[in-house]
């Protein structure tokens, strides 16, 4: 018998009732048997053949085999070690391995009614699958939660203003959403971002953020604020995917005839190292006369690689290099950045300043924007506009 094929002659028995579960197996040919034995009397399960399945049941929850397996024929099988299961598993989406708990719970314990037998254990039962369970549910729950809140409206909308430094002049504002949660009170947009981006959720959120940017450019226009400020709105992966991006930014500003270059994207870094699908968004926004920033620059996935080829506008340095400049390496690596940007023709935001030493160094150091604390914190649209 090779370690990777199982040839298993007709009669045989391939697990028993109350075996340890250490393999599954795939059926390549053959037909097997499931059955059980209850008080004497042996029920069939089950009849599986090629293609199949076999024993993956106890492999998943690791619980004792429930039915003993026979081959009905002579059988071919290809042995699953239960360690292939089980980082898979481990590796899965929670609510993905909390699904498959819950059913697999469901089906055992409607054997046991079939079969009159003892309950099994709940699966869910066990310490580690209940917690895993419960942060899978909370989840869902809290997706549920703001799918619900994006329909009534409860998201909102802030705007951090982002400032020239030599003038004082606010020439624009980053958008950022708020969520307000009945019970949990402010929700991070760290944390419902994330869920969002993990289904198609933050498709219609950025629509939403969309509209909301430009009603807000709408209302500065008609308290005559001048120049327009710009506003940037940040865009997510599935974002950057979605072809119709651009075309429906444009449709919302035509419908309030205001000009294209007054909303920009901010893409993070992180999404860069896809760098054919950022290079397509950016044809198509400078097509349509908008600007690209590329947000949170230096933080980790640091890669100068991109930017030979991809054309940002504006390159935001992530707050971390803004904490740095009360050191001498910190003010060293801004001042190359900033020479970078410039040969690159791009101008620089320094994100998070929060301090005047701060804007003072990045001013002397030919930074052209700051946004962070000092500058303002992220507000309401009425604030912005009283400002
Ligand atoms: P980001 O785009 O890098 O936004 C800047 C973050 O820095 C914001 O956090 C802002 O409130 C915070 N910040 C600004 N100034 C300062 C400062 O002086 N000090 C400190 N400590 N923090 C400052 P926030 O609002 O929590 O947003 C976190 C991230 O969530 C954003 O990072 C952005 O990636 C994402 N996000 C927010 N709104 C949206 C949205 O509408 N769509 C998408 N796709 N992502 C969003
Ligand atoms: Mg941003
Ligand atoms: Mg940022």
């Amino acid at each position: 018998m090779s370690r990777h094929r199982a040839d298993i002659p007709a009669g045989s028995t391939i697990f028993a009732e109350n075996d340890p579960p250490t393999t599954a197996f795939l059926i390549e040919r053959g037909e097997v048997e499931v059955s059980t034995v209850q008080r004497g009397e042996r029920t069939v399960l089950g009849l599986l053949g090629p293609g199949m399945l076999l024993g993956e049941m106890a492999v998943i929850d690791d619980s004792p085999r429930t039915a003993t397996a026979r081959a009905l024929t002579d059988c071919t099988l290809t042995p699953i070690d239960r360690r292939q299961f089980a980082e898979r598993l481990a590796a899965a989406d929670p609510v993905v391995r909390a699904l498959l708990m819950s059913q697999l719970t469901r089906y055992r314990s409607a054997l046991a009614t079939l079969t009159g037998d003892e309950p099994v254990p709940n699966a869910l039962d066990a310490t580690d699958s209940r917690q895993d369970a419960g942060a899978a549910f909370d989840k869902i729950r809290l997706e549920s939660e703001l799918r619900a809140a994006l329909d009534r409206g409860e998201l909102e909308v802030r705007l951090q203003p982002i400032e020239e430094i030599i003038s004082g002049h606010i020439a624009g504002y980053e958008a950022l959403m708020r969520w307000h949660h009945p019970e949990r009170g402010w929700v991070s947009p760290a944390e419902f971002i994330r869920l969002a981006e993990e289904t198609s959720l933050i498709l219609p959120i950025g629509d939403y953020m969309l509209g909301r940017a430009c009603d807000a450019l709408v209302e500065f226009r008609r308290r005559g604020v001048k120049p327009l400020p710009f506003i940037a709105l940040n865009v997510s992966g599935r974002q950057v995917d979605d072809t119709g991006l651009v075309d429906r930014m444009l449709a919302e500003l035509g419908k309030r005839n205001l000009p294209p270059d007054r909303l920009k994207i901010e893409i993070t870094e992180s999404l860069v190292l896809d760098n054919a699908r950022v290079a397509e968004l950016l044809a198509r926004c400078h097509a349509a006369g908008m600007h690209v920033a590329l947000d949170d620059f230096g933080t980790g996935y640091s890669n100068l690689g991109p930017l030979l080829t991809l054309d940002f506008d504006q390159i935001k340095l992530d707050q971390s290099f803004v904490r740095a400049l009360d050191r001498p390496r910190g003010v060293a690596m801004v001042g190359v950045i900033v020479a970078m940007t410039r040969a690159l023709g791009c101008n620089l935001v320094a994100e998070g300043v929060e301090k005047r030493e701060q804007r003072e160094v990045l001013h002397h150091l030919g930074c052209r924007y700051a946004q962070g604390w000092l500058v303002g914190k992220p507000v309401t649209l009425a604030e912005a506009l009283n400002r």
